[in-house]
Formats: structure tokens, sequence, C-alpha cells
């Protein structure tokens, strides 16, 4: 069998990971059995249609990176993909349904429609009945009589008549064996609007099966319409495709994922400097094992592995903190320069250069480069970066004199510390790696009877501004021995209270 999947989101809202979740799982079991992945519109509701969304919806998937073979911006060979170009054929489908007695023409007004709808929970609310919905008052209208009326112009909807006394069945790749009472089905929706607008199930079901689409993976909040969808398929003389309702995504407090939790919008992600890898190898985990103790996977290793077998029926937990630590290993991941023109345009509009919005030269750029293994291993997000390597662009200002004291040091032995270290500065600043800084370093620490944080505590408060910064040793070499020593210099002298006291 040909394997076709495919992602029919509504654009009536911006794609947040719910979405992208179910677009993904799509993309991966059709690459996983070499099948094709189709992205098609349903944009039935025009009340709640906005353009903006369809423009999320290309930029975030551009964006993420992966793609369908068959879709509205790039046909295929079932087109269109855009279901309000194809409400000719909804029309001429809900028709047949009439012609095979299996849908009818309703001419409830809509205030009827509501009448019903309220007694029936009224009486519902103090338990005299179960019924909920439409009452089904024109299923009982005659054929012939029910086309006059169509015919002479009167407004009118068409509903499917579901098929009371019986039950639904079907499978669920991932639940198993279901089975709707059909009384519990939403009471004969409607399938056709009197403006002539089909609703989600007709389009959907005509288009699934126009489509040949041969694997139905979706939300678990469809759940409830996949008998009606049944009953369709049957009703048509059409094979239904194969279902799997995905686990569903909650917060850490068990309730479904929604803004409560936080971010939810993929360009929200975006903006907080998420990386798209990061956000797709999560993704793939929400409501999916593969394999024991591995956890970075990219989209062809994912590819490769997924299958439907995979999936687990307990709801998935979103994790924020999860998601930053997938962040933070795709930062450690790439390359100097990958990961310098990452972080660039962060530290451009932090101004790390010159003003804000001002370029690096070129030996800032390379200076830029060069710092990248100093602050791998440091953030978490891209815009972490400017913060931490602002010292290696100007002068940081001088903290409180405590501030250069190691343990159980003062002033004047702070100030002694702080001598010592200027004397290897310029050896520091020249030498050839870390390893050979360090052993340096270490001898001459042990020679004098020092402590080497003693030691170089006051040294890296004088060169990076701060007691916790990025590497000693590589940020000395990064400024020079020149810069080095002028700003051990400049401490020297705040210390020893030739500066102004108090921080600047
Ligand atoms: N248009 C529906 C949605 O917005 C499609 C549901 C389905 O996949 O059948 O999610």
């Amino acid at each position: 069998m040909q394997i076709r999947d495919r992602y029919a989101p509504s654009p009536t809202g911006l794609q947040h990971i719910g979405g992208v979740r179910t677009a993904l799982f799509n993309y991966l079991f059709a690459r996983s059995k070499g099948g094709s992945f189709i992205l098609r519109l349903e944009d039935t509701d025009r009340t709640r249609f906005d353009q903006s969304f369809v423009r999320n919806l290309y930029d975030t998937f551009s964006w993420l990176g992966f793609r369908w073979d068959e879709g509205p911006d790039i046909g295929g060979r079932a087109g269109p993909y855009v279901q309000s170009e194809r409400f000719a054929l909804y029309r001429e489908y809900a028709q047949k349904l009439i012609e095979a007695g299996a849908a009818y023409y309703c001419f409830c007004s809509a205030e009827r429609i509501e009448r019903v709808r309220r007694e029936r929970e009224e009486a519902g609310s103090k338990g005299l009945s179960r019924e909920t919905g439409y009452d089904r008052f024109c299923r009982s209208v005659p054929a012939a009589e029910a086309s006059a009326r169509v015919a002479a112009g009167e407004a009118h909807t068409v509903r499917l008549k579901i098929p009371l006394g019986e039950s639904t069945r079907f499978h669920d790749e991932l639940l198993g064996d279901i089975e709707w009472k059909n009384e519990d089905i939403n009471s004969d929706p409607v399938l056709l609007k009197s403006d002539g607008f089909p609703t989600y199930h007709l389009a959907n079901v005509v288009d699934d099966h126009l489509m040949e689409i041969s694997h139905v993976l979706r939300a678990q909040e469809w759940l409830p319409s996949t008998p009606l969808h049944v009953i369709m398929y049957h009703s048509f003389g059409w094979e239904p495709p194969a279902y799997c309702h995905l686990p569903m995504v909650m917060g850490l407090d068990g309730k479904k994922l929604s803004k409560r939790h936080g971010a939810t919008g993929i360009d929200e992600f975006r903006r907080q400097g998420f990386l798209p890898e990061a956000l797709i190898n999560y993704i793939a985990l929400l409501g999916a094992s593969y394999e024991e103790g591995k956890d970075i996977y990219s989209l062809d290793e994912l590819a490769a592995r997924f299958s439907l077998e995979k999936l687990n029926k307990a709801p998935a937990v979103f994790d924020y903190r999860k998601l930053e630590w997938y962040n933070a290993c795709y930062l450690r991941r790439k390359s100097d320069e990958d990961l310098a023109a990452l972080l660039l345009p962060y530290a451009v509009d932090a101004g790390l250069f010159a003003a804000p919005g001002t370029a690096p030269d070129q030996g800032q750029t390379a200076v830029f480069t060069a710092a990248m293994p100093l602050i791998r291993e440091r953030i978490t997000f891209p815009g972490e970066a400017p913060g931490k390597l602002r010292y290696l662009f100007s002068e940081p200002p001088l903290p409180a004199k405590e501030e250069f004291f190691p343990k159980k040091a003062d002033l004047g032995r702070t100030l002694e510390l702080l001598r010592s270290g200027r004397a290897r500065t310029k050896s520091l600043a020249l030498a050839a790696d870390d390893e050979s800084a360090e052993a340096s370093v270490k001898a001459f620490a042990e020679q004098n009877a020092l402590k080497l944080g003693d030691l170089l505590m006051p040294l890296r408060v004088a060169v990076t501004g701060s007691r916790v910064s990025p590497p000693l040793f590589g940020s000395l070499r990064l400024l020079g021995p020149e810069k080095s020593l002028a700003r051990v210099d400049r401490a020297l002298a705040y210390l020893a209270g030739g500066e102004s006291a108090g921080p600047r």
C-alpha cells in the first residue's frame, strides 16, 4: 500500500506545539515508510480564517525545516490542497449522500435549532432526558417533498443521517478497537451549511478519500468525530483510512498544555531563542520513545526510527526545562563559525562592538569567533551571549573592592595576590593553550606556596570584571598581553586607593 498522510490545519490560529507535533509525526511516519506527506489547508471556517495564520504556517515550517511532498505551495497530483478551492466538490458529494439516503435536507431555522438545543439541555440537567443537540425533525420529511422545497428555493442545510440503534466500530492504531453507540454521536451533524459551505466533517472525509490518505494521525481531541467520519465512509461505500489518535500533551500539572503553562506558540519559542533543531528533537519525543539512553536525534535519525509502535498511550508531559536542556545541547554542538554566525546578530543588537546595531570590524569578528569555546558550555539561549562576552570588547566596570577578595583574604592580601598575578599575566596571555597556561601558573603557585584559586581570583575580576566569568586563560589570550596588563594595572590602582573608591 502506498502510505499517504497529511497535516490538515485550519488557519484560525498561530502554529503551536500541538499542531507541529501532529505535523512532525505525520512527516516522520511518511518518511519511515517511503510514503508521502501532504499539507492541506482546511479553511472552511471563513469567520475565523485569517491570511496571517496562513503566513505564520509557512514561516513556521520553513524555519523548522521540514517539508511536505504535496501542498498548496508546491502542488501535487491530488490538488488543489486548499479546501476553499474545492467547494464545488463538497456539494457534489453531499448530493451523493442525499441520493443514497444517507443524508437529508434540513429546513429548520437557526432559532428553532437553538431552542431545541436549550430545551434538551435543560431536560438533561433535570435528568429527564439524555438527548442533546438537534432533534432530527427534518429527518422524517419525505424525500420528494424535501427536494421540491429545495427546488422552490427554501433555505436548507444537509445533515448526515446517523443510523440509529446501531454501534460504530473502528480500530485505532494506538488505542485499539473502539466502539461507539450511534446514539452518542453528535446528533445528525450538518455536512453542508445553508450558505453552501461544507463543515469540517464533510470536507475532511471527502478530501482524505480523494487524496488517497492511507493514515490519519491526528490529535486525540478529534476522536469523537471519528465514528461519524467512519459512518460517512461507509455511506459513500469507501474504505476508511487507518486512524491513530496521538497521545495528549499536558503541562507538568497534568492539565492539557495551554497558554497557562507558558509559551505554546512556535513564534514565541523562536523569539526566546530556541533553535529549530532543539524544538524538533523535543517535540518528536512528546508521546514517543525511540531508544533507551539516547536523547539527541536529527530529523533523519528520527525518520529512520519512527513507527506507530513507538507511540505511548500515556499523555506526554511538556517540560520546558527539558526543552531548554535540548537548546543548550544544540548550541554546544555547533562549530565556532556556525555558533558565531548565530550569535552575532544578538551581539550587534546589544551594542557589543560599538553603538547598538553596529556591525563588528574584522578584528572584532575574529575575536568573537575565537571566543565561542569560552561560552559554548555556558549558554542556554543565544541572547545570553552578549552579556557574557562584553568584557572582551570594552573595559568592564570595576566592581566593589570586596569582589576581588579571595575567600578569607583582606584588601592587603588581595593586593599582594594581584601583584603576583600581574607577574604572570604576560606569559599567560601569550601561552599556546589552556593546558600550558595552567601548567605554568600551577608551578608558580606551588613555588610560592599560594593556592591557585586565591592567585587567580583577583586576576579574573581585574580582567573580566566579574568573579563568575568565562574561562580566564582563554580570556587573557583573546585580550592579549597589553590589554590584559592594562586591566590589571587599573585594578591595582583602584584597590590601592588610587582610583576613587567604590564601584563605577
Ligand atoms: N482541520 C482540523 C484541525 O484543525 C483537522 C483535524 C484532522 O486532522 O482531521 O486540526
